[in-house]
């Protein structure tokens, strides 16, 4: 039966495909539809698999002298019997034949289902067992990703819808390697890191649904609108007629945009604007340079910390921080340092703060943890040697914290001179201005630090006290109250007036709704999502400059949100 359901839209674009319902464990497995010849020896690798990790487990128990602890005989006696269990096994076998897919993925499914039936269990200890199914899960998946199988040559996964409760930005930042049609979820907000990632994939994606989890079963055919914040489940034909129809045209827009690739970012009346690129991973260089990014604006660096146990050590992050400034060729790179903490955790040391976005977060960990820090600082410093590189702090609100930062960079250099390692001595240090204190109190910034870069995502968080990775006052989280505006305002004329460059890289930088807005507030420097560079340029292309900044300036004064909004749609006949 088809029915709809509504949340927020996170990521433009239209998606339709097959439902994969999904927790964590999943997304680390990949999917794949076998070839019908290929499904016997499937079965034989799954089989042999089994028979790896039996072997494995016989092996221990013959290991396990007579002193051993009663409890590790326990567990390897339990951990034999759940591999022979029909419900684990025998059903996978069922699941590789029927649906014709990959014994992980198929192992995955059934390991699901059988921990939510653990769920429902009332007796503790037993709801506790679900963790040795899945210990017992992950020890056969070893073996299988050891001996891949037959995956087709195209399409791996292409049209697969992502549905889940909940990801993290950890859990997101997988779909680059996955190929995910799109993604839902249940919670999280526009401006959230999961959400960020997914504009970032250009996968369209909708998220605060609520009930999508419960709602949808495994293989249903979705229609994810990500630009209306819609999600269709098995729709009917002549809903998908429509929407596979929008879908080329928002793909015939798409082309047509590339043409502006080679123009060069400047107003109606001649003024340059630099379009920037923001990264997460040094992958994410190829899509920078393929809509010609005037460089990387904002290189988030927490995520080569996600999704692994410990620290990636200085040398890892040279090498990282080095590819990117040497793929940018010269063009200038921001590196931001460590924005760990709030909605991204690194793996172990997850903290039980009641507000973790009001915590230990960015700076305040670095300067915490001042041994992390000075390696990632040092891994920059040697980076700038290859490329034109500045470094970012997020968070700053503090004076002393700048102080303490700075006196930071001068310690790492000191170490670096004296280990021999060439870098940019005039390394240009950077501070995000994302918390309201810092706008209002801009006067160390501007003394201190070469350049500033709002990010409007926390600016807004913390200024409307909206935490922004809850869907449940999504509604509030507004980038064009007049507060907000105002901050981002008199940050960038501050900026001008001292001779400090001010670039925008929260998420309002991407929006071509709001890019006449920016630029007559004086902005020349955005950095935004590589798949939202040509929009924006778009825009710019058709700017007028001076004729903004008056009406802008005019909007600014108001404190009246329709005047507000009806004032930025006249922007747009401008
Ligand atoms: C911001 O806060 O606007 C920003 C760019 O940083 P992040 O989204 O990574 O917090
Ligand atoms: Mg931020």
């Amino acid at each position: 039966m088809s029915f709809t359901l509504h949340g927020l839209a996170v990521s433009h674009g239209i998606a339709i495909g097959h439902a994969h319902l999904v927790s964590h464990a999943l997304l680390e497995v990949e999917h794949y539809v076998l070839p019908g010849r290929y499904v016997d020896e499937e079965i034989v690798r799954f089989d042999e698999a089994v028979a790896e990790v039996q072997g494995e487990l016989d092996a221990l128990m013959a290991g396990a002298d007579a002193h051993a602890p009663s409890e590790l005989t326990a567990f390897i006696d339990l951990h034999q019997m759940l591999l022979a269990d029909p419900m684990l096994i025998e059903a996978t076998r069922d699941q590789i034949r029927e649906r014709r897919c990959n014994a992980e993925w198929a192992l995955v499914q059934q390991m699901e289902h059988i921990v939510e039936q653990f769920e429902q269990i009332e007796d503790a200890y037993l709801r506790e067992r679900k963790a040795d199914i899945v210990q017992v899960v992950e020890r056969v998946l070893k073996v299988l990703m050891g001996h891949p199988g037959h995956p087709p040559k195209h399409g791996r996964g292409e049209s697969l819808i992502v549905v889940a409760h909940d990801l993290s930005p950890a859990d997101t930042i997988q779909f680059k390697q996955l190929k995910i049609g799109g993604f839902v979820t249940d919670l999280g907000g526009a401006t959230s890191h999961t959400a960020i990632v997914a504009r970032s994939l250009a996968i369209p994606a909708v998220v605060g649904l609520h009930h999508a989890r419960e709602l949808i079963r495994e293989d249903d055919l979705l229609i994810v609108d990500g630009t209306r914040g819609v999600l269709i489940v098995d729709p009917d034909a002549r809903v998908l007629e429509e929407y596979r129809l929008r879908r080329s045209a928002l793909e015939l827009e798409r082309a047509k945009l590339k043409r502006l690739k080679k123009a060069r970012a400047a107003t109606l009346d001649g003024a340059e604007v630099e379009l920037a690129a923001n990264i997460e991973l040094p992958g994410d260089v190829a899509q920078a340079k393929a809509v010609e990014a005037a460089g990387v604006g904002l290189y988030r660096t927490e995520f080569l910390f996600l999704n692994r146990d410990g620290m990636p050590g200085e040398e890892e992050q040279y090498e990282a921080y080095r590819s990117v400034a040497e793929a940018m060729n010269g063009r200038p790179v921001v590196i931001r340092t460590l924005d760990i903490g709030a909605d991204k955790n690194l793996r172990g040391v997850e903290r039980l703060e009641a507000n973790p976005a009001l915590g230990q977060r960015a700076i305040r960990y670095c300067l915490a943890e001042p041994q992390v820090f000075l390696a990632q600082l040092r891994a920059i410093l040697r980076a700038s040697h290859h490329g034109r590189v500045r470094i970012l702090v997020p968070m700053l609100a503090h004076a002393h914290e700048i102080e303490q930062t700075l006196a930071l960079v001068g310690q790492a250099k000191e170490q670096l001179r004296a280990r021999g390692h060439p870098f940019d001595e005039g390394i240009e240090v950077g501070g995000m201005i994302e918390i309201p204190a810092a706008a209002l109190a801009l006067g160390v910034f501007l003394k201190r630090l070469d350049f500033l870069s709002i990010g409007t995502n926390d600016l807004i968080q913390y200024t409307l006290a909206i935490d922004r990775t809850d869907e449940a006052v999504a509604h509030l989280y507004d980038p064009l109250h007049p507060a907000v505006l105002r901050l981002i305002a008199q940050t960038i004329e501050a900026g001008r007036r001292a001779g400090l460059p001010v670039a925008v890289c929260g998420e309002m930088a991407g929006d071509p709704q709001l890019t006449r807005l920016l630029l007559g507030m004086g902005l020349r420097q955005f950095s935004m999502h590589p798949a939202q560079i040509l929009e924006v340029k778009q825009e710019v292309l058709r700017s007028d400059l001076a004729r903004l900044r008056r009406k802008v300036a005019r909007l600014l004064a108001t404190d009246d949100p329709g005047r507000l909004r009806q004032g930025l749609e006249r922007l747009k006949a401008i």
